[in-house]
């Protein structure tokens, strides 16, 4: 291993090879329930890269693991070897091809980001995880993934076109490129010849024949793909579809080309109530007509997710016998819809059922009764014990085989103690979940978890012949019952193509297939208690992509693992940690909580972070604190007029690499705010207060309509504008705020209360601080909010071609919806929302003293919004960050509106 990373440091750059203590734990975990710390994380842009590394690791040994979005519940993305991370900034490139039928995506692409492409075609790709929004293609083709739509006819191996991978010998296969194809054939006779060795086996012999296609008629991701061989006769076809579903055990993929599917526009759900068996019946009876989806919910399941208000009128209590499924239809057109709307509702008619809702076509309500399917998971892991795990079981059978083998779960969750498990899935594809929240630190829950999967995966592989794993890869978890689910003749044949592929076994060892019938048992993770804010974190990922620091510094995933891993550790060991994490942790983490917005189970890992940070003293008079802000922008701003604002900015980097305290001019500084707000009070009707913000008393407004345009559009807009009497003294309390501090709280929120007293309508002007104050539950709206319902849309006029948008952390978590783009679609013809940037990671003043986390978060801006003649936010903190890395102007919402208001 030295050897490696010494002769690895040669090929790559220094920050690539990460080997550092703390840093190699934030990666030691995905979503499942193993963590493995690596000896080494290589973060690679490359293919070039790729070939490298596994050039090297096959001279030296050295065992690899690739890792996309580290989402996969099976322990397949996790290694205590050499860890090799897909860069985020890298592997982003796709091509779609003709009409939208084929597209080619590099495997950094989040499958969400892919069917965003296709938009415009009506188009998607096929596999279709729960974990779209998270998971990268990279992944969902290695772990062949799949929904609640996709079935087995659109997942990866269904719907693969051509694919591009790295074999463990360094050879790239390009499955588009005739020459490359010969070339490889030519290269790797061996194999070759003995894939075509192992279709005459299998093709001859017809039993093992017949085993494989049954295996495969249902969703199975349990062992290779070796229905391949029974579907193609070429050696190369046969090779890239093994590597679907391989888990990084066969190959690197480096692209792949999908055929896409249709994204139907056309949709109707309803929730149907009855019997097990019976509702399985129906699913039979109506799967001939082309549904979409089937999603199964049991008792409990219908149970955990009772307390969801909106859904309340919906659920009925049923017994343990029966459940609920929702179906949805899908259609290109009307018509189409009515048809099979008329086709499902009779049989739904003959059908023994006890209840249904109906199928509505209202997307409201459609979205309201998804949340009984989407709400379970969350739910069960959000009210788990502390420091108890959460394990996602995942096992497909006939459909008709279902009721059995429910209940015969339902015995053993009794016997096991885990009465309470839900059980949920893609009945239409024979596919169950189920979850489990077992605590690995205790010795018996450990044990008594370990007998269970013996059980467990007897009962679904002897007595019903079902997979093991339907769609989440058998990673660690399942890879030592792949004996007992596939049989000593379909297993060898697994071990000889994994021969074959890797003979060295530097690929991603053990996983998928093993020898060691404990492998399920080593490694599994601890989630020790720490804190309330971060106790219920799964470590699952979804926030990763959406952190500003995950390409500085840590993600908010990793700030949990951390920040726990830290609360177990002593002596120096834990005084180094500590001090690295105050940076990686604390220091680059914005703390406005867009990763809330994207976890299940609503952890703010930036409220955590938050905590931990020592807070300002409301003692001193926040007048005061303005007023003084206010001096040194002046001063700065003097400076700049004298020597230049680039070279400003040039001296205050200086200054800061060597002492942190001293802020960052940046060159896109705003003048000081000169406005007076005169403190003026009445509650007529018609009469607005204004609060404005922080931000918006230090900077000015520069674009045409004075240094405080609100005032002048609400005025426009026909309201009369006064301000609270001790205006200058009001802040929502966001920069003094402590979880530890609860009287400094109280104090702002008195006097915010004070100030407001007796007012019709009280507007306050800047997204993050009217978010913050929503917490006090005081009458207080969001002035973009406001906007949005109060504006008479025909006086505006398309004023701009192109603008991008930024939707800041604030207005995505609180209030954020389709009428904001509805009015900004009244305002420019296209609007740009650039990917991969959520939160710009400016963050108050961040962007002056870890100027490094807002160029980091937008790295990628400049070149996605070069052809936007605007930018618009609702934030002014954000709007300055956005001016000085994005090339364009962004403007606030409130000034767009002004642009766009006929005169
Ligand atoms: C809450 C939750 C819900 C989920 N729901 C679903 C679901 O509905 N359906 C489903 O199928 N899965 C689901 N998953 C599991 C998981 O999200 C998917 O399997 C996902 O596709 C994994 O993608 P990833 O980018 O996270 O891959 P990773 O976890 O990073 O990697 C997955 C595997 O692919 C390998 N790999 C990654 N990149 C490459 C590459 N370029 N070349 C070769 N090998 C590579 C890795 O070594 C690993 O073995 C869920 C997970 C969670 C946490
Ligand atoms: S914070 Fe939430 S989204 Fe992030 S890893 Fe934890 S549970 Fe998942
Ligand atoms: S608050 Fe922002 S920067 Fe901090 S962990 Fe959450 S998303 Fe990342």
């Amino acid at each position: 291993m030295e050897q490696f990373i010494i002769e690895l440091k040669t090929k790559l750059a220094g920050e690539q090879v990460i080997q550092d203590e703390m840093l190699c734990y934030a990666y030691s975990t995905d979503a499942s329930m193993y963590r493995m710390v690596p000896k080494v994380v290589v973060v690679v842009h490359t293919e070039r890269e790729v070939i490298e590394v596994i050039k090297l690791a096959s001279l030296h040994g050295a065992k690899l693991t690739f890792r996309a979005a580290g989402t996969s519940l099976s322990g397949q993305a996790v290694t205590d070897q050499v860890l090799v991370l897909l860069s985020n900034a890298s592997w982003l490139n796709y091509t779609i091809h003709a009409d939208g039928s084929q597209i080619s995506l590099e495997p950094g692409i989040i499958g969400a980001q892919a069917n965003n492409y296709l938009l415009p075609y009506k188009r998607k790709i096929g596999p279709d995880p729960g974990s779209i929004s998270a998971a990268k293609i990279g992944g969902i083709v290695a772990n062949n993934s799949s929904g609640m739509c996709c079935g087995t006819s659109q997942n990866s191996y269904a719907t693969l076109a051509h694919l591009r991978a790295v074999f463990a010998n360094g050879d790239v296969l390009d499955s588009r490129d005739p020459r490359q194809v010969a070339k490889f054939i030519q290269d790797n006779q061996e194999l070759i010849n003995n894939i075509r060795h192992i279709r005459h086996q299998i093709i001859n012999d017809h039993e093992l024949s017949a085993f494989i296609r049954k295996k495969f008629a249902i969703k199975n991701t349990s062992g290779y793909s070796l229905n391949a061989f029974l579907d193609y006769e070429e050696p190369i076809q046969i090779i890239q579809r093994l590597l679907i579903g391989s888990e990084g055990t066969l190959a690197f993929v480096s692209q792949v080309t999908l055929n896409t599917v249709a994204d139907e526009q056309f949709k109707a759900l309803n929730l149907v109530y009855g019997t097990l068996q019976n509702l399985c019946d129906l699913t039979l009876n109506i799967a001939q007509f082309n549904i979409s989806a089937i999603e199964l919910l049991d008792a409990n399941s219908l149970r955990s997710v009772a307390h969801i208000r909106e859904l309340q009128p919906y659920l009925i209590e049923v017994d343990a016998a029966s459940g609920a499924i929702m179906i949805e239809l899908a259609a290109a057109s009307a018509d189409e819809l009515k048809l099979k709307l008329a086709q499902v509702e009779a049989v739904i008619e003959r059908s023994s059922i006890l209840q249904q809702t109906g199928f509505t076509q209202d997307p409201k309500l459609a979205a309201t009764l998804w949340q009984a399917r989407k709400g379970v998971l969350p739910t069960i892991a959000g009210q788990r014990p502390i420091g108890s795990s959460v394990l996602i079981e995942d096992v497909a059978v006939e459909i008709k085989l279902l009721p059995a083998l429910i209940a015969d779960l339902r015995a053993m969750f009794e016997r096991y103690g885990y009465a309470n498990a839900a059980i949920f899935g893609h009945v239409l594809a024979g596919n169950i979940h189920f979850v489990l929240t077992p605590n690995f630190t205790i010795a018996a829950e450990l044990q008594a978890y370990d007998q269970f999967m013996h059980e467990f995966t007897t009962l679904v592989a002897e007595k019903y012949h079902g997979s093991l794993k339907a769609e989440h890869g058998s990673g660690r978890n399942i890879a030592p019952f792949a004996l007992l689910e596939w049989g000593q003749q379909s297993w060898d044949i697994m071990w000889r193509i994994k021969e074959l592929f890797d003979p060295q076994n530097i690929l991603n060892p053990e996983v998928k297939l093993t020898r060691d019938n404990t492998l399920h048992m080593q490694y599994l993770k601890e989630l020790p208690a720490l804190d309330q804010q971060i106790d219920k974190c799964m470590e699952c990922g979804f926030c990763e992509s959406v952190c500003p620091s995950r390409k500085l510094s840590l993600t908010p995933r990793q700030r949990n693992a951390v920040a726990r891993r830290i609360s177990q550790l002593s002596g120096a060991q834990r005084a180094q940690w500590l001090k690295k994490f105050h940076y990686y942790g604390i220091e680059t983490c914005a703390t406005t909580g867009m990763c809330q917005v994207a976890c299940p189970v609503d952890i703010d890992t930036g409220a955590y972070i938050l905590s931990l940070k020592p807070q300002k003293s409301y003692r001193l008079k926040h007048e005061l604190e303005i007023t003084q802000a206010r001096r040194k922008l002046k001063l700065a701003n003097l400076a700049a007029g004298i020597i230049g604002r680039k070279n400003l900015q040039g001296i205050t980097q200086v200054l800061h690499a060597r002492i942190k305290s001293i802020p960052v001019y940046l060159q896109s500084m705003p003048k000081v705010q000169t406005a007076k707000l005169i403190s003026t009070r009445s509650n007529t009707p018609g009469n607005v207060l204004l609060i404005p913000s922080c931000p918006n008393r230090i900077f000015a407004s520069e674009h045409g309509y004075g240094s405080y345009p609100l005032q002048a559009l609400l005025e426009r807009m026909g309201y009369a504008v006064s301000y609270p009497a001790n205006v200058e003294s009001l802040c929502c309390g966001q920069m003094y705020h402590s979880a530890a501090n609860q009287l400094q709280q109280l104090r702002v929120q008195r006097e915010l209360s004070h100030a407001i007293e007796g007012a019709q309508l009280v507007l306050m002007d800047n997204s993050s601080c009217a978010g913050f104050a929503k917490q006090f539950d005081l009458p207080i709206m969001d002035v973009n909010q406001f906007l949005v319902e109060r504006l008479v849309r025909s006086k505006l006029v398309h004023r701009y071609q192109r603008l991008a948008l930024h939707i800041d952390c604030s207005t995505a978590k609180h209030c954020f919806n389709p009428e904001f783009m509805a009015i900004l679609r009244l305002c420019a013809y296209e609007i740009v929302i650039p990917e991969g940037i959520k939160c710009c990671g400016f963050a108050g003043d961040k962007g002056f003293t870890t100027p490094e986390l807002n160029a980091s978060s937008l790295s990628g801006l400049a070149a996605q919004v070069s052809e936007c003649e605007i930018g618009v936010t609702f934030n002014r903190s954000c709007q300055i960050g956005l001016n000085q890395h994005s090339g364009i102007k962004y403007i606030s919402f409130i000034e767009l509106i002004l642009d766009c208001l006929k005169v």
